[in-house]
């Protein structure tokens, strides 16, 4: 409405939206000067602390900036008066309003991002994501999508995988994740299968294990990567082992490095059983994911030659208060260990998790605890942190 010619013919109706908007506005301000950006500095990981205090140094002032400028409107009568000068400075104060919030979308939210993509939706301007970012209807996913794989937009984020006993972070798994200008962050748990039945999955995950094994191969030291594999891909066959060898091939990373995660259900089928031998036996690394969440039939993980078995968060959300969690926990370590596998933690939050599965015996954990899923710099940077394995492990919070 912010032209001189409609302001000119109804001022009234001008200033009414304007107070609303800017009264919303301000309650936003606010909510990011007194909860975010204070939760973000004590966030037990560095960068994000150093983008928060980026912020608040950078525009923490605003708020008081803006409620003076409220406080100060003209009425509808000195509106009409001046009309040009009234706009102007409404443009000018929109101006940094929106440059704000440009910056936020671009800088603090993707760095924030990871909790599967909920900050996005939690923290969004308004506070709720939903009044101001349009929906993301599943049409429009779908229509989107071809494009968004094609030109590569979709990425992998890197969670670091720590080793508990020697304090190190030894790999990262690869997520996908799909930053769009539009629509914000886009989660995995819609385009994944958005993908799968698109029938796009081939294409994306073909370019996630390509962008994985790059980012990976970069990498000093022996850091490892794992990367999530769909069923589809896997019902390829030797279509598929050929892909991840040329990929290997390609990006000169060696194929130890390397850890397809498979779901439990899919290693009980016996036709992919061939496939899973043919890519262990090119030296990659095999993980059982989401483990305990399918049949969980344990004589399954003597069969397939799987080098690591994660244990799903589910168990580990419950530990360590419910017994029953962790005498489940227990035996899945104890039985991976026996079978020769690492045994991997999924989803661990807090400190009293660590703890139980140090005790326990767990060789990995993943999870919030240590990090979210990182930008590749950002993955970068930790490892760089931590040095070599000769110099002392760096501290972790957690
Ligand atoms: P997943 O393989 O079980 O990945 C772990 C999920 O848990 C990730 O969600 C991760 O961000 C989240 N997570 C990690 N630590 C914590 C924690 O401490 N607390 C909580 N609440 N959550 C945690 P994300 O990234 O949304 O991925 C969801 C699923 O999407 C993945 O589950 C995986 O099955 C699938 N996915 C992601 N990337 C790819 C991909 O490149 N290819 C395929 N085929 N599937 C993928
Ligand atoms: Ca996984
Ligand atoms: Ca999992």
């Amino acid at each position: 409405m912010l032209d001189v010619a409609r302001v000119e013919r109804d001022p009234g109706a001008v200033a009414t939206i304007l107070r609303e908007l800017f009264g919303k506005f301000s309650i936003h301000l606010a909510l990011e000067d007194r909860l975010l950006y204070p939760k973000l500095r004590n966030w037990p990981v560095p960068h994000l602390q150093a983008v928060a205090n980026r912020f608040e140094v950078e525009m923490g002032g605003m708020k008081a900036e803006f409620d003076r400028y409220r406080r100060s409107w003209p009425g509808p009568q000195a509106i009409s008066a001046a009309p040009a000068r009234f706009v102007a400075e409404t443009l000018a104060v929109l101006g940094a309003l929106e440059q704000r919030i440009n910056r936020e979308d671009q800088d603090l939210y993707p760095s924030f991002e990871e909790t599967a993509c909920a900050p996005a939706t939690q923290f969004g301007p308004f506070g709720t994501a939903a009044s101001v970012r349009p929906v993301l209807s599943d049409d429009q996913l779908a229509k989107a999508l071809p494009r968004a794989i094609e030109d590569g937009r979709i990425v992998p984020f890197f969670q670091p995988k720590f080793d508990i006993f020697r304090k190190r972070i030894i790999g990262f798994e690869a997520l996908a994740r799909w930053p769009d200008p539009y629509w914000g962050m886009v989660a995995p748990i819609r385009f994944i299968p958005a993908a799968e039945e698109a029938g796009l999955i081939l294409a994306l995950g073909e370019a996630m294990l390509a962008a994985s094994c790059r980012e990976a191969a970069a990498w000093d030291a022996d850091a490892s990567i794992a990367v999530n594999v769909s069923p589809h891909q896997l019902s390829r066959g030797s279509d598929f082992v050929a892909m991840v060898s040329s990929t290997l091939a390609e990006t000169g990373l060696p194929p130890a490095r390397l850890e397809l995660e498979i779901t439990e259900s899919v290693m009980m089928e016996p036709s992919l059983r061939g496939v899973i031998d043919a890519l262990t036996a090119m030296g990659v690394g095999i993980a059982i994911d989401d483990f305990g969440t399918g049949y969980s039939s344990l004589a399954y993980l003597k069969r397939f030659s799987a080098s690591t078995v994660k244990i799903d968060k589910s168990f580990i959300d419950d530990m360590p208060a419910a017994l029953d969690s962790c005498i489940l926990v227990d035996a899945i370590i104890r039985l991976g260990h026996g079978l020769g596998m690492t045994v991997v933690a999924e989803g661990v939050e807090s400190a009293e998790q660590v703890e139980a599965l140090e005790l326990a015996g767990c060789d990995i954990i993943q999870g919030y605890a240590i990090a979210p899923a990182l930008a590749g710099a950002q993955a970068v940077g930790l490892l760089a942190a931590q040095g070599h394995e000769d110099k002392p492990p760096m501290a972790m919070k957690g």
